[in-house]
C-alpha cells in the first residue's frame, strides 16, 4: 500500500504521512543506532484510550518500506483490538529491521530498550514475531514500558490466553447461531496444531466437543493425536469437512471466494489474523449463512492477557476480562443482525467508535 501511493512527484516522506493519514495515525518514531545496528521504528497509533501496547517485531525486510508499512498498519489492527477488548491502551507496534548479523545482541536490544525509554511511557513493547521473554528481560534494564517478561510469563502465557478467548468466542457463536449453551458432541475442524491450535483443542475436548485437526507440521499434529485423541484430515480437506464450527489457528487470507464456497459449516470462529483475504468476504459469509467472529476480537485474549498482567500482575483479573470476549462477541452478533450488516464491519465500526472516546 505504501509502495502503490507511489508517484514520481512524492518523496517518501510525503508517501508515509499520506499512507498514516489513510490509517488514522498518530505518530511514528525511528532510531538508527550505527553502534549496535538498530534500525527500529515505533508506529503508535492512537493515545485517546491510554498508553499504545502491542508487540516488537524482529524480522528481515526487503526495504525498509515495507518494514514501515508493516509496523503502520499492525499498529492501527492493535488499535482496534484494544479499543473492541475495552482496554485503556491505544494500538503501537515496533518494528526492528533485522540485520544480517547482530553483533552484540544484547547491546542491540539495550539501545532499543532506550529508545522505548525515550517516548516516556507512550509505547508499552512486548513480544512478537522474532522476540523473545529473554529479549523482553534484557530491554526491562533500560525501560519499565515492556511487558511479556520471563518473570511476567510466570503468570500465564499469551497463547493459552488467546485459546481461552477463543473458546470463549467459539461459545458465543454456537449460542448465537444454534441457539446451545453447551458443546457437547459439537464438530469443530481446527486448521493449525500450533501453539493456540492445542490449547483451543485442549479446551474444547474438555467440554465434549469433537474434533478434526490439520497441520503441515506432522509433528505439532500427532501431539494433539496423541494427547487428545483427536481426528485428522490433510490440510487441502480441511473446507471440505461437514462440521458446526470451523476454526482457522494457521494463517491469515484463506477465506475467499473459493473456500467459502466449499464450507460445510454454521461458524468460522479461530485465532488466526487477517483471516478474509478482502473484507468483502465477510459479507460473503453471512449470504453463505455462516457466522463469522471477527478475527481481531476473538483472537485478542493474548493481548488482553499481557496487558493485564502488566498493569496489575493478576491471573484471575486476566482470565475474567478475557473470558469476556463472549459478550464482546454477543453484541456484535446482535447489532449485526439489527443492522443487516455483516459482523467484521460492525466490529470495525465498534472499535473506531471506542477508539474516539478519550478516557
Ligand atoms: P504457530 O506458529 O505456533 O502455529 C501455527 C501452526 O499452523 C503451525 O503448527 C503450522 O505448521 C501450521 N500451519 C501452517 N500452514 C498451515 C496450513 N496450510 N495448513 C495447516 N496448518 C498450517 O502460531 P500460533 O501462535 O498458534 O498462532 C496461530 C495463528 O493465530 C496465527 O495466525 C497467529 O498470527 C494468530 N494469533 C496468535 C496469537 C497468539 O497468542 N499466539 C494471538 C493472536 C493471533
Amino acid at each position: 500500500m505504501l509502495a502503490e501511493t507511489t508517484k514520481k512527484t512524492h518523496t517518501a516522506l510525503d508517501r508515509l504521512f499520506r499512507y498514516s493519514e489513510f490509517l488514522g495515525y498518530g505518530d511514528f518514531h525511528v532510531k538508527f543506532d550505527p553502534a549496535t545496528g538498530l534500525r527500529a521504528i515505533v508506529a503508535i497509533h492512537n493515545l485517546n484510550r491510554g498508553p499504545a501496547i502491542g508487540g516488537c517485531r524482529m524480522i528481515h525486510y526487503q526495504t525498509t518500506d515495507a518494514a514501515l508499512e508493516d509496523a503502520l498498519r499492525l499498529g492501527q489492527m492493535m488499535s482496534l483490538k484494544a479499543a473492541i477488548s475495552n482496554l485503556p491502551h491505544g494500538g503501537g507496534k515496533a518494528v526492528l529491521i533485522k540485520p544480517k548479523v547482530i553483533k552484540d545482541r544484547i547491546a542491540y536490544l539495550e539501545s532499543y530498550g532506550d529508545f522505548v525509554e525515550s517516548l516516556g511511557g507512550r509505547y508499552i513493547t512486548a513480544v512478537d514475531s522474532g522476540t523473545s521473554e529473554e529479549d523482553m528481560d534484557i530491554i526491562a534494564r533500560r525501560t519499565q514500558f515492556v511487558t511479556c517478561t520471563t518473570e511476567l510469563k510466570k503468570l500465564g502465557d499469551a497463547s493459552s490466553a488467546t485459546a481461552f478467548g477463543v473458546r470463549r468466542g467459539i461459545q458465543a457463536a454456537v449460542k448465537f447461531k444454534l441457539g446451545r449453551d453447551d458443546l457437547e458432541g459439537l464438530h469443530v475442524t481446527i486448521q493449525g496444531a500450533g501453539h493456540v491450535g492445542y490449547y483451543l483443542a485442549k479446551e474444547l475436548q474438555a467440554l465434549g466437543a469433537r474434533l478434526t485437526m490439520c497441520d503441515v507440521n506432522s509433528t505439532n499434529l500427532q501431539k494433539c493425536v496423541d494427547e487428545l485423541g483427536v481426528a485428522t484430515c490433510y490440510p487441502e480437506q480441511i473446507f471440505d469437512i461437514p462440521a458446526d464450527v470451523f476454526a482457522p489457528c494457521a494463517l491469515g487470507s484463506i477465506l475467499n471466494l473459493e473456500t467459502i464456497k466449499r464450507l460445510r459449516v454454521s461458524i468460522v470462529a479461530g485465532s488466526a489474523n487477517n483471516q478474509l483475504a478482502h473484507s468483502k468476504f465477510g459479507a460473503h459469509l453471512k449470504d453463505h449463512g455462516i457466522l463469522y467472529a471477527p478475527d481481531f476480537v476473538i483472537n485478542a485474549g493474548g493481548l488482553i492477557h499481557v496487558a493485564v498482567i502488566y498493569a496489575h500482575a493478576d491471573i484471575a483479573k486476566s482470565n475474567e476480562q478475557v473470558g469476556n470476549v463472549y459478550h464482546t462477541l454477543m453484541s456484535i452478533f446482535d447489532r449485526s443482525e439489527r443492522e443487516n450488516r455483516s459482523t467484521n464491519e460492525v466490529a470495525e465500526q465498534m472499535a473506531r467508535e471506542k477508539l474516539n472516546v478519550v478516557l
